[in-house]
């Protein structure tokens, strides 16, 4: 996608310091649309019913269902992986759909729920072959969750910033090192969607009148840092005896995360004493809470050795022979860049490698 102008001019601006400025990979259906103008804003947290966005119902779902025998059922969740008696094979998944107890059968089962979810169901999925949940011989299943140490950088400039859109450019010069005193990764910085007044509104006091907001927002540009958090076990998804879901997360890697957000005000420092664009060099920083979940990943692990990880290299558990996953939980550790783009690239290999091995996979329904 081209940049606006005032991203542009810091784009360039970024350049003329050294710095390797990049063109940012957007899922954007067709970049243009001739039948109505691209409109194109905050949208990353809202469905998007323009279908502009690619996300997966319009690249993967609405074209999955022109096939006859592809069912999607809506308002339907998984509760349980039922195995036979000897506990090698899923035999039933128990769903609650539209409100009543239903159950699917296949022969093979591929699990989708996302970092959290997944382990949940797992867990939740214990029986007597199982009793520490399912396909969890090795004890890792909920472990190692990580979801990245993530900023956001605001940076308040003396020029006005009208961007609509300004995620379309990212800086990767201390992806891999930091500087002499810290010779490690420090992550990836990306430009962010545009900020408004209503945005700042939750994180100052109240008194703060509406139209100092709208001014800072008015000339902000707007950061996202990401820095790898590492793999650690204690680091969990778990289920209480209660069924209620809980996450432990201890944040690490800190100091290459700091340092990133310092080698990004220093370019944006010296920016201002090249060009004067920030002269008052203004930031505002916060890091994603616990709550923060969006790059949630691990706690399924892949890996060779059943004994320290959840899944082997086709992503198949190791203590169940027909259950797959392919979402997020795969990961072994998780780099600093948005997830999403592994996460696809290993579903389609995945879908290669059962096709390879199935030539028809029936599902069969039967309401209980
Ligand atoms: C606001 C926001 C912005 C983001 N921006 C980016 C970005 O710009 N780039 C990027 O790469 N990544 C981005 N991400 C991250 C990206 O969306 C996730 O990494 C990705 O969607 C995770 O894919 P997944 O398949 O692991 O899980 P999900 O996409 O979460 O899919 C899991 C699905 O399983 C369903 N589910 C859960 N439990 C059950 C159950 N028991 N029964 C039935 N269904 C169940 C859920 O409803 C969900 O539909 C963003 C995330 C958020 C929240």
């Amino acid at each position: 996608m081209s940049h606006e102008p005032r991203i542009q001019e810091l784009f360039d601006d970024l350049k003329k310091i050294g710095l390797k400025p990049f063109p940012l990979p957007i899922g954007v259906k067709n970049g243009v649309r001739e039948d109505r103008p691209l409109v194109l804003d905050r949208f990353d947290g809202y469905p998007d019913p323009t279908e502009t966005k690619a996300d997966s119902h319009v690249i993967g779902i609405k074209k999955a269902l022109e096939f006859p025998n592809v069912t999607l059922k809506t308002n339907t969740m998984a509760t349980k992986l039922v195995t036979t008696s000897e506990g090698r094979r899923v035999e039933r998944v128990e769903v609650i759909s539209d409100n009543k107890k239903a159950h699917f059968e296949a022969q093979t089962i591929i699990l989708a729920c996302g970092a959290v979810c997944s382990s949940v169901l797992l867990l939740r999925s214990k029986n007597g072959q199982h009793p520490d949940g399912l396909a969890n011989s090795s004890g890792m299943v909920g472990r190692n969750y990580m979801c990245h140490n993530n900023s956001l950088m605001i940076a308040v400039s003396k020029k006005p910033n009208n961007t609509k859109f300004g995620k379309t450019f990212a800086i990767n010069d201390f992806y891999f090192t930091g500087d002499e005193h810290f010779p490690y990764p420090l992550g990836h910085i990306q430009m962010l969607a545009k900020s408004d007044a209503a945005m700042f509104k939750s994180e100052v006091p109240r008194i703060v009148p509406e139209f100092a907001l709208e001014k800072v927002a008015s000339h902000a540009l707007d950061f996202w840092l990401t820095s790898e958090d590492l793999p650690n076990p204690e680091n969990r998804v778990r289920v209480l005896s209660d069924g209620r879901i809980q996450l432990n997360y201890t944040p690490n890697n800190l100091v290459g995360h700091d340092l990133l957000k310092e080698k990004l005000k220093q370019a944006l420092n010296r920016i201002a004493s090249n060009v004067s664009i920030l002269p008052k060099h203004i930031y505002l920083a916060k890091k994603i809470p616990l709550a923060g979940t969006a790059h949630q990943c691990g706690t399924l692990r892949f890996g060779k050795d059943p004994k320290t990880s959840v899944l082997d290299v086709n992503c198949k558990t190791h203590d169940v022979d027909n259950l797959y996953v392919v979402d997020s939980s795969f990961f072994p550790s998780s780099s600093a860049v948005n997830p999403a783009l592994t996460i696809m690239a290993n579903a389609l290999r995945i879908g290669d490698h059962l096709k390879e091995i199935f030539q028809t996979n029936e599902f069969k329904r039967e309401i209980v």
